[in-house]
């Protein structure tokens, strides 16, 4: 093989890797004016947003335990620790941003390293397991490059208070014009003790619907009081998207 054809080959594979997230800028807006409810609705993100949301391996799913292929799965190995993080609501959800100590918080996945971008909520849960929904669900969002994306789902069940959520949820902030706030919290604490997951390649689950994402759906919930889910359910009650298409895609697990 000449220098130059294995030179183009290398050029077209990175162009390849690069692709869904260079492809979403060009074909889509920085920004639309998309929600949750009729007119601007899941079903029209393709039309109004991005094309990319009608994609083939999009977000959510409906999650089949029993369809789950068990499988030889990196541990996650979780490095969190407690930071201060700016809590605020962008009109479409309520979380954090991890931009004030970069690197701080992140993932190790095999030998592959993650940095925490932030953290936010849904209500009801946008994945299903068996058709269900959970009332909340919770994502941790982290980014190796601009094209590999890990975010660690925790579906949120009903149970005791729990007091880990605690320094978020006296400081929800109720709408979009409040401002920012600075919340001190160590992310772990708001994780399930068990780490094992279900896995799948999909996409963000909001406009440009980039498909540059792998989930992984931790298989132990969390628990929140009736009173902390309403708390949250009383700023945003729907911000879910529906389920997808699985698209003959394999959903894989760790127990
Ligand atoms: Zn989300």
């Amino acid at each position: 093989m000449s220098r130059a054809i294995a030179s183009t080959l290398i050029l077209a594979s990175a162009l390849a890797l690069a692709a869904p997230a260079a492809a979403a800028e060009r074909i889509c807006p920085a920004s639309c004016d998309w929600g949750y409810g009729p007119g601007g609705g899941p079903d029209r993100w393709g039309e109004v947003c991005c094309p990319l949301c009608d994609g083939r391996r999009q977000s959510p799913i409906d999650i089949l335990p029993g369809k789950a292929k068990a499988a030889e799965l990196p541990e996650i190995r979780v490095s969190y620790r407690e930071s201060h993080l700016e809590l605020s609501n962008d009109g479409h959800t309520i979380g954090v941003a991890d931009l004030l100590t970069p690197g701080a918080n992140f993932i190790e996945l095999g030998e592959s390293r993650y940095a925490l971008t932030g953290l936010h909520f849904h209500s009801l849960s946008e994945h299903t397991i068996g058709g269900r929904h959970s009332p909340m669900e919770l994502h941790l969002e982290h980014r190796r490059t601009s094209w590999d994306l890990a975010t660690i789902a925790v579906l949120i069940d009903e149970g005791p208070d729990n007091p880990a959520f605690a320094p978020l949820w006296s400081a929800l902030p109720a709408s979009a014009d409040d401002p920012a706030r600075t919340v001190i919290l160590d992310p772990d604490t708001l994780l399930p003790e068990s780490r094992g997951y279900y896995t799948y390649l999909g996409s963000l689950t909001v406009p440009n619907c980039a498909e540059t994402v792998t989930w992984y759906v931790l298989r132990e919930p969390v628990l929140l009081s009736a009173a902390q889910i309403d708390a949250f359910r009383a700023i945003y009650d729907h911000n879910y998207r529906p389920v997808q298409e699985p698209n003959g895609r394999v959903v894989r697990t760790r127990e």
